[in-house]
């Protein structure tokens, strides 16, 4: 049997474990998936013992996702990205993957939005550095608002250091430029926490309109405030458990070398959410 987890703290309701075992039932795999939540420093020591027992594959999430670079090789979208949420045992030391960024990228392909034009990225932590790499790389302009600006400045900086277009492929902003840089973006990405089992939106909802595709992080609620003005202001709305099914599908894929059972993971997600 396989042995495959997710490390983080806490780890207790995590999505992940269901949406895997229903990927391993739906394709026959003989494996489990597992949560760990050691100490809050003991992220790398972790992914560490993990190699010596044999585990395939471990996601990682909050605290760990950089800490864990110090015990992997990172894939250069992750070093780029500067967190890992999939490690690979295959090779020694394990690799180290970013499957937020893809998770991003497919969540949209899914739902058939271009990803062509502008993006407008809210929020500078984890999840919004994911989106503002995955969306540069895909040809984007990307603007990235955040409430510590300068969080925001620094990741666009980064984004335009490792790209071909240099600095005309990202800016920071304050989130009071939020809705001017809407009136002529394609795309929006919620990659903060506001809305999370709250009714509130980091966009002011005029500043929404019928040619965006809005990708909204948050998966708690599934129908975000921010979710529910962007379908009456009559946008595409792509809701946060897309990305978190589709960064699962990536991580199942690179584990196994095989395509992921993609309605099953997305049954077992969304039946719990
Ligand atoms: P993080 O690294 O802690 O970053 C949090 C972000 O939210 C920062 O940009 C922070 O701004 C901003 N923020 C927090 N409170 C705010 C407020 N009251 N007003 C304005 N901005 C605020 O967290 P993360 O890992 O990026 O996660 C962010 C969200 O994405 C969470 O809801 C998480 O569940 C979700 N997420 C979803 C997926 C998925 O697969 N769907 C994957 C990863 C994350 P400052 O920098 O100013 O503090």
């Amino acid at each position: 049997m396989d042995v495959y987890g997710l490390v983080g703290n806490p780890v207790e309701h995590s999505l992940s474990p269901p949406m895997h075992e229903a990927a391993y039932d739906e394709l026959g795999i003989d494996a489990r998936y597992v949560t760990f939540e050691p100490a809050d420093d003991a992220g790398a020591a972790a992914v560490e013992s993990a190699a010596t027992l044999g585990v395939r594959g471990l996601n990682v999430t909050i605290p760990f996702k950089q800490q864990v670079l110090e015990a992997v090789d990172p894939a250069p979208l992750a070093a780029r990205i500067g967190a890992v949420n999939t490690v690979d045992f295959a090779t020694d030391p394990p690799t180290g993957y970013n499957t937020d960024a893809a998770g991003v990228v497919r969540a949209f392909a899914h739902h058939d939005v271009a990803l062509s034009g502008t993006a407008v990225v809210v929020g500078a932590g984890g999840a919004g550095r994911a989106a503002a790499f995955a969306l540069a790389d895909e040809g984007m302009t990307v603007h990235v608002a955040n409430r510590t600006v300068e969080k925001a400045t620094d990741l666009a900086a980064a984004v335009a250091a490792s790209h071909p277009a240099g600095p005309d492929a990202a800016a920071g902003h304050g989130l009071d430029a939020v809705p001017d840089l809407l009136a002529d973006a394609d795309v929006l990405v919620n990659a903060t926490s506001v809305g999370m089992e709250e009714d509130r939106s980091p966009v002011p909802a005029d500043a929404l309109h019928a040619d965006l595709a809005v990708l909204d992080a948050v998966y708690s609620p599934l129908e975000t405030r921010l979710l529910q003005d962007a379908a009456a202001a009559g946008a595409t709305t792509v809701d946060g458990a897309w990305m978190l099914l589709f960064q699962g599908v990536e991580a199942f894929e690179q584990w196994t070398g095989e395509a992921a059972p993609v309605d099953a993971m997305n049954d077992a997600l969304r039946t719990r959410l």
